[in-house]
């Protein structure tokens, strides 16, 4: 047996453990429920929870946790053990079928955005049977919803099975329509690119704000950054290979795909990339990678940092949500296929998707939106702020030909009706990707690439799931009427494409004539967080998860609230450690600094010369320091004269608009100071250390 073989899986709970496990009755009443998303038998879950316990108890576990992922992009866990007491003062290590199916949190204190109050602040979360029980640290790990006792979702979870059914029940109508019978399920699938960076531990442990915000907030470009684009696909350093060695079988023991590591753009920028699976899973797994990177790196003295933007200048991090959609016969409907029918069907899927984004632009655009993002977005190394579709030429020719009824590729003009003759293969290679667009086709599935690096893929997909949900819904009400199936589809296609060819672009979108080019097709801009989340009020976009189940009216004004609390609270821990390094590190080593200078000038003097080097230095410094001590004070004003109010998208705005500029100029000042200070003195490691170090 190989290494891989020997521990891939061996602390899941899965399939063949089950199989294996488990009364035959059992396990095929199981499957049943999960395959058709059906509530779990409390018999049955009794029987499942003790196979679990004992499976768990035989691998050293002690405790188990239900396992859930609330509002704020991270994942929570309470431990309970396995104990029972007796009579006789011993104990039996006891998991009940209520105990796997439902647990109960006291999370009072976990963002719900004033869907509790804090007397009834208990919520309860319930197994999600799809994705299976895994161990860690010591615990079993049952994956969970989390809702309120009102039934109102708590969590990233909940909206994202309901969108999956959303869009399951809107394109069985689709594939029903064009015979295919035996589609009873369709099921969104996702394979998440994770990119991070790599310290070192020791020069992270002397940076407050790699502490406190987990990027940098002051740092000078060194000269040598990624120009050279000497690191992308590089030769992997010892200590990075070893980190991804051990990440490899740590994800690999939890049954998560690692598929592909390579490095990034960025000095110690890497990416790891699993195979990709069911979206659920694919979130639930992307979170554990997250967590288990970050606890890799440690044994590695290492820091794993996930920030979308820790160092200015270089490329961010992002994550790559390469997303289709499956039958439950395995085939994928974003697949060009092989026969005019088959052609038909993909062309439909895909100009559902072409309407989707361009409807929903703005939920895309908020469903990504974070302080962290902020920074990321449109700066030249990501997709702008702008929401545009990249198709390649290949398929935007064939768009254009059905647009226009004309030839394609020269064939005859009545070459292109939809349903009768077959789509050319469009080549699937990778040259051809356009790295710049937000949305781009590659092939057979489409890749949404603004999510941030840190951030949950939950919010990215359920907003996926429900938008393309809409246009088959809006696509089947018209298809289920029509007296000629054939000739309204045609003009369906043709129609939606019409309407929504302004979304394409396969052009940059790094460019300033994209920016105003997007402009004048009237799409939306949306440039920062405080901008975008309350998109997810907007009356249209209430309807829109409304009418399909996924979240209600008070379930989206307290994921709005939540996003812009934590960006305003994001901003101020910013702020208050850049002021916090200023006057205790920065300024102090700086005076210090101009004190030795001082007495270079005033020797220099004494002894009957003039050292113009060192007086012209001593100007910059102190003119610099000057600057940059008022700066620090204004910050303190700003922060000072905040207004205190419950309003959460006013006081995101005071921070965008009057606290974010006060810092990004602070920061200018202590990075001009950093380039002419004494490198011995100055108070913490600086980016070439940080980023050429490991
Ligand atoms: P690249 O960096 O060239 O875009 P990667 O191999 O790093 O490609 O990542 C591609 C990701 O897309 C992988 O996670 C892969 O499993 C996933 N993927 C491939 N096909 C599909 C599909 N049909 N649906 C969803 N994800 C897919
Ligand atoms: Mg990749």
């Amino acid at each position: 047996m190989s290494r891989i073989d020997e521990i891939f899986g061996t602390n899941v709970f899965n399939d063949r453990i089950m199989r294996e496990r488990l009364p035959k009755e059992t396990y095929r009443a199981l499957h049943h429920t999960i395959d058709n998303g059906r509530p779990l038998d409390p018999q049955l879950a009794s029987v499942v929870a003790n196979a679990m316990k004992d499976w768990a108890l035989e691998k050293g576990v002690t405790h188990y946790t239900h396992w859930f992922q609330p509002l704020n992009s991270v994942t929570a866990e309470k431990h309970d053990a396995f104990i029972s007491p007796l009579p006789d003062g011993s104990i039996i290590q006891e998991f009940s079928g209520k105990e796997l199916v439902r647990g109960e949190a006291d999370a009072s204190s976990l963002p719900n955005g004033g869907l509790r109050s804090t007397f009834e602040a208990r919520g309860y979360t319930a197994w999600d049977p799809t994705s299976y029980a895994f161990i860690k640290d010591h615990t079993l790990c049952i994956p969970t919803a989390y809702c309120s006792w009102g039934g109102e979702a708590l969590d990233k979870k909940t909206p994202l099975l309901r969108s999956m059914e959303a869009l399951s029940r809107q394109a069985v109508r689709i594939l029903h329509l064009f015979g295919r019978m035996d589609a009873v399920r369709v099921m969104p699938t996702v394979g998440p690119e994770q990119e991070y960076f790599l310290i070192d531990k020791d020069l992270f442990d002397r940076r407050s704000d790699l502490i406190f915000a987990g990027r940098t907030l002051f740092g000078a470009k060194p000269p040598k950054g990624q120009e050279l684009g000497d690191h992308f696909f590089g030769t992997i350093k010892p200590r990075v290979q070893a980190f991804m060695q051990e990440l490899n079988e740590e994800l690999w023991k939890l049954g998560i795909l690692a598929k592909t590591e390579h490095n990034e753009a960025a000095p110690s920028q890497h990416e790891m990339a699993p195979i990709y699976s069911i979206v659920n899973i694919a979130c639930d797994h992307n979170q554990l990678t997250m967590e288990i990177m970050k606890k890799v790196a440690r044994r590695h003295n290492l820091v794993c940092l996930l920030a979308e933007k820790p160092f200015d200048g270089v490329n961010g991090s992002g994550k790559h949500n390469n997303w289709s959609m499956f039958t439950n016969t395995g085939y994928n409907l974003l697949e060009p296929g092989d026969s005019p029918h088959e052609s038909a069907q993909f062309l439909l899927f895909l100009t559902a998707v072409i309407k989707a984004v361009d409807d929903y632009q703005d939920l895309l655009r908020a469903s990504v939106a974070s302080a962290g993002n902020d920074h990321r977005l449109g700066g030249f190394e990501a997709p702008p702020a702008i929401i545009s579709i990249f198709l390649g030429d290949e398929l935007t020719d064939i768009l254009r030909a059905l647009e226009a009824g004309s030839a394609y590729n020269g064939r005859e003009k009545t070459d292109m009706t939809i349903g009768v003759h077959m789509l050319p293969k469009f080549p699937r290679d990778t040259t051809d990707r356009n790295r710049t667009s937000p949305f781009a086709f590659t092939g057979n599935k489409f890749e949404f690439r603004s999510v941030g690096a840190s951030d949950s893929i939950a919010d990215a997909n359920v907003v996926l799931n429900t938008i393309v949900a809409e246009s088959l819904r809006c696509f089947a009400d018209e298809l289920e009427q029509a007296a000629d199936f054939r000739s309204t589809l045609h003009d369906l296609i043709v129609r939606t494409i019409k309407e929504h060819k302004r979304i394409i672009f396969n052009g940059n979108n790094y460019t300033d004539e994209w920016i105003k080019e997007a402009e004048r097709r009237g799409l939306l801009r949306l440039d920062s967080t405080v901008d975008a989340l309350p998109c997810y009020v907007a009356e249209k976009n209430i309807a829109l998860f409304e009418r399909h189940q996924v979240l209600s009216r008070s379930e989206l004004r307290s994921r709005m609230d939540i996003g812009l609390d934590a960006y305003a609270k994001t901003l101020k821990i910013e702020a208050e450690t850049m002021l916090m390094m200023t006057r205790r590190q920065i300024l102090p080593a700086v005076l210090r600094y101009i004190g030795t200078v001082a007495e270079s000038s005033s020797l220099a003097r004494a002894a009957g010369q003039t050292l113009v080097c060192s007086d012209s230095l001593l100007a910059q410094l102190c003119t610099n320091s000057d600057a940059l001590g008022s700066c620090a004070d204004r910050l303190e004003t700003v922060l000072r004269e905040m207004p205190r109010t419950g309003d959460t998208l006013y006081t995101a705005q005071v921070m965008h608009d009057q606290v974010l500029p006060v810092m990004s100029k602070l920061r200018s000042y202590a990075d001009q100071l950093e380039c002419i200070t004494d490198r011995s003195v100055w108070p913490f490691p600086t980016y070439d250390q940080l980023l050429f170090s490991v």
